[in-house]
């Protein structure tokens, strides 16, 4: 049985006063939920703050991060080292986002290094993952995704594997307010989970956390976790806001 993991990507949103506000309303939101297990991923410089709000309260609340440079530190102007993010607390990375693939020109390589670094840090990566609509439309949606799932876990080894997390993210249903039917979704996480099967083995892959992610808000959330591939959602926009965060939460418990 797996425990559903809803996680927001707060993206490149929140002053450091407006984290604490959102995290303060979460927390009274989503106090006593059981059998789902939640992470805030706020930008790097709400981290500290947040952090020790969430320590302070004791809620089991997971502390996430959307990025990190692959190194343990260095002459890399602008970057956070996995090291600096451990010590604030974090648990979780993002890695592989779509929108750092897309407007930062990310590549697999790169995105194989910070799932790498991740995991040597001892934290868990939320590895995305997913195809441009016009790759869907051409019916390439799976080759695309497979050719992603194999370059960016190629350094990741049995052992480890169960610690990750999948989020499969069609880049046409991001902030587009278009979700993937919860058929469509299920069929992607499904073959998803059968990569993950060749590759780690059927236990290990059964035990493994694929996400959906894309446009995921109260009203369509509970259709989408019903699916039996869909253990959870990337929720970017929606997690803006406590009451639909709290709600998506809700769908997924
Ligand atoms: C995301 O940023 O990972 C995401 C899924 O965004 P949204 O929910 O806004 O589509």
């Amino acid at each position: 049985m797996r425990t559903p993991l809803i996680a927001g990507n707060w993206k490149m949103y929140k002053t450091n006063q407006e984290a604490v506000e959102l995290v303060r309303e979460l927390l009274r939101l989503l106090d006593g939920t059981q059998d789902a297990e939640i992470a805030v991923c706020p930008p790097f410089t709400a981290l500290s703050e947040v952090s020790r709000l969430l320590s302070a309260s004791g809620a089991p609340l997971a502390l996430g991060a959307q990025n990190l440079y692959p190194r343990k530190e260095g002459a890399f102007t602008g970057e956070i080292s996995p090291p600096m993010l451990k010590a604030l607390g974090v648990t979780l990375v993002i890695v592989g986002h779509s929108e750092r693939r897309e407007i930062l020109g990310e590549d697999d390589e790169l995105v194989a290094a910070k799932v790498r670094a991740v995991l040597d840090e001892g934290m868990k990566p939320i590895l995305c993952i997913g195809e441009r609509l016009e790759e869907r439309e051409a019916g390439g949606a799976f080759r695309k995704v497979e050719a992603q799932l194999e370059a960016d876990l190629a350094t990741v080894m049995q052992s480890e594997a169960a610690g990750m997390v999948i989020a499969y993210e069609p880049i046409w249903a991001i902030g587009t307010g278009k979700t993937a039917t919860p058929e469509d979704a299920q069929e992607m996480n499904s073959f998803i989970r059968g990569r993950l099967a060749a590759r780690f083995g059927e236990e290990i892959a059964a035990s493994m956390r694929v996400l959906y992610g894309g446009s995921v808000k109260p009203d369509n959330a509970s259709e989408l976790m019903a699916m039996p591939d869909i253990d959870g959602a990337l929720v970017g926009g929606a997690s803006l806001k406590a009451e639909d965060f709290a709600a998506i939460v809700r769908a997924a418990t």
